[in-house]
């Protein structure tokens, strides 16, 4: 009898394989890094043959690590960073170019064309999103103008079209000798393709962004049994049960299955999930309205999402690109040198803004600053910046629905951060909780897939396995914290209007 889950948590910065036990608990995990690809400005790759083989060596590595061989494994589901475009030809399984990543602003042109008459929400009503760089239609069909000859091959049905969870799938699953071209509607709904009613790829807006349907995977459910691993290989014969977008499974694994519901994944980005149950909220706040999950034939449910671009890949850049600290987590000890900001405010608009602004104009500011600001004040913009923009879209969430959130759980890598979690309680005014089990990325997706096999019974098995950490309260006054905000919200206006 098979006691154990795994997960392929496929990421902007590196893979994952974990592996869970039946009360959700981590029993090992592998990860690794994959090369950050900048060829210009504003442009950000992968390399898809590079992280299909982190891909098999991660499977291969946590197994080892756990002592198991593949028949202990009951299911594995994939989770992956969404998005991310990948065109490859169905023969050789051979990219044509590399993934286009989701912070890629490459296609501003194509979607200010698209928005021209029409406006930038004119697929809002059908597909739950504005028209913005970061979705993948339109960076299919930048593909299509741009690398010479793929759009008549694309036409011929020669190449197909994924984002990383198809691309993981089709190649577990045998590449050009009979791999899956699947994906699930967490995924499928954030190409600006999907309609969010019926989960089906939607023609006509198709034929406007220009993207053949011949190259767009089959939409399944995000728990079933899609297939099994090839024969050959580390995981062989165990089956692939549940596909969810990394933000959904972060969702389902924080147990946010009830309507009201939300949580705050602190990553590359920070991305803010509202359960909105089986109703599709269509913001008037600068929110997406997406899938949360369609667990086999059980009514499809969706969220309302307030995508940040820009978190903790500020810390990174503070790191690698300014050489300010050593390491990630030594963030906290500089900015803990200093009370607070100094006067300081960082808006890091590197890929533009995403929620609620959705403004591809906008490019990085700091402001504020005098002779005093020194790097402690700083390393605590820095870390504020992730705090402000997550009250943004809190507001909007709260705007939207009418409800304001009592209370908000959080997870990613980000959340050990003590610092940055006591001003987001402060900033919010509502008590921060984070979960005993972080991951909660691969667990969910690990939940996906042992839902459909049966491993676990239901989802309440998943509710009666959250448990809390610990937990932060506000403890700002109601004028620190609006005087702060204000100061923020001016800073942000700084950053429109540099990219014609
Ligand atoms: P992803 O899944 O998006 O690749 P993770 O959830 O692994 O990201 O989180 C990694 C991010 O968290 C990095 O951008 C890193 O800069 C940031 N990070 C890691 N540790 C800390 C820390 N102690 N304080 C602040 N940021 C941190």
């Amino acid at each position: 009898m098979a006691s154990y889950v795994a997960a392929i948590d496929q990421g902007t910065t590196s893979t994952r394989c974990m592996i869970f036990d039946h009360s959700g608990r981590v029993v090992a995990v592998n990860q690794k890094e994959h090369r950050q690809i900048f060829p210009k400005a504003g442009w950000v790759e992968h390399d898809p043959m590079e992280i299909w083989n982190n891909v098999r060596q991660v499977c291969a590595g946590a197994l080892a690590k756990a002592d198991l061989v593949s028949t202990d494994i009951a299911a594995c589901g994939i989770t992956n960073q969404r998005e991310t475009t990948v065109v490859w030809e169905k023969d050789t399984g051979k990219p044509v170019y590399n993934a286009i990543v989701w912070q890629d602003t490459r296609t501003d042109e194509i979607v200010s064309e698209l928005g021209a008459t029409e406006g930038q929400n004119r697929f809002q009503a059908k597909t739950g999103l504005p028209l913005a760089t970061y979705f993948s239609g339109p960076k299919v069909k930048w593909l299509l103008d741009n690398v010479d000859g793929i759009r008549e091959r694309a036409e011929k049905g020669e190449l197909l079209f994924g984002n990383m969870d198809t691309w993981v799938l089709w190649n577990c699953t045998g590449g050009p000798d009979g791999g899956l071209h699947v994906t699930d509607p967490t995924n499928a709904s954030r190409t600006l393709l999907m309609d969010l009613e019926t989960l089906q790829w939607d023609p006509d807006i198709c034929a406007e962004i220009g993207v053949p349907m011949s190259m767009l995977p089959e939409i399944r459910s995000s728990s079933e049994v899609y297939g099994q691993f090839r024969e050959r290989g580390v995981f062989a014969g165990i089956p692939i049960a549940g596909i969810l977008g990394d933000q959904q499974a972060a969702t389902f694994g924080q147990a946010c299955l009830s309507p009201g519901e939300a949580k705050n994944t602190y990553g590359t980005g920070n991305f803010v999930l509202l359960n909105t149950g089986t109703e599709r909220v269509i913001s008037e706040n600068g929110l997406l309205t997406t899938v949360g999950y369609k667990i086999g034939d059980n009514d499809t449910v969706y969220c309302l999402e307030g995508s940040i671009a820009v978190t903790g890949s500020l810390v990174q850049w503070l790191r690698d690109n300014l050489g300010m600290i050593g390491s990630a987590p030594e963030i906290e000890q500089v900015a803990s040198t200093v009370e607070d900001n100094g006067g300081a405010y960082f808006v890091p608009a590197f890929s533009g803004l995403f929620a609620p602004h959705w403004r591809s104009d906008a490019r990085g500011a700091i402001v504020g600053l005098t002779r005093y600001v020194n790097r402690g004040h700083l390393a605590r913009a820095v870390l504020e910046a992730t705090a402000f923009q997550t009250r943004e879209v809190i507001e909007a969430m709260n705007a939207d629905s009418g409800v304001p959130l009592k209370s908000l759980k959080v997870d990613g890598g980000m959340v050990v951060n003590e610092l940055l979690m006591q001003f987001q309680a402060d900033i919010l005014g509502v008590p921060v909780i984070r979960p005993v089990v972080n991951e909660t990325t691969a667990l969910g997706a690990a939940y996906a897939a042992g839902l459909a096999v049966g491993f676990w019974g239901s989802e309440e098995d998943i509710r009666s396995n959250w448990a809390k950490d610990k937990q932060w309260d506000p403890s700002m006054t109601d004028e620190v914290r609006e005087k702060q905000y204000t100061n923020w919200q001016k800073a942000v206006t700084k950053t429109f209007d540099w990219v014609d």
